[in-house]
């Protein structure tokens, strides 16, 4: 679940950061992401690849736990591509939440939980 503020914030850093991929995390409470984080892209390849730069990622976990939030996804862009995982975004998932990618070549968005694929419905309310 995610609200139409957060969803437009993240279209809105994917969209002033192309063509670099952007990346950041969706940070609230029980599974509802309450506000979208952005982070550094720090990959040596910004326009294919996405690597949260680590003392940023750690910072905004730190902010994230202090303030009684939860980590409920994780968000990147595809500048040139679809709203489906690349074999990088496969091979670097770590985290047990959905993966949330903004395609702005195809204008879509989609969520997986990641490496299975399995695609997760984004609910997106007021
Ligand atoms: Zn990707």
């Amino acid at each position: 679940m995610v609200s139409e503020a957060v969803l437009e914030a993240m279209w809105l850093q994917a969209r002033l950061e192309a063509p670099r991929e952007c990346v950041g995390l969706l940070v609230g409470r029980l599974g509802r992401a309450e506000a979208a984080w952005p982070l550094p892209n720090a990959s040596p390849r910004p326009e294919v690849a996405y690597e949260a730069e680590p003392r940023a990622l750690v910072a905004a976990l730190r902010r994230m736990d202090a303030a009684g939030l939860e980590l409920v996804g994780i968000y990147h862009s595809h500048p040139n591509g679809a709203a489906w995982p690349s074999p990088t975004d496969r091979a670097r998932a770590y985290w047990r939440v959905p993966y949330v990618i903004l395609g702005l070549a195809e204008g879509a968005v989609r969520a997986f939980m990641l490496p299975e694929e399995e695609e997760v419905t984004l609910l997106v309310d007021a």
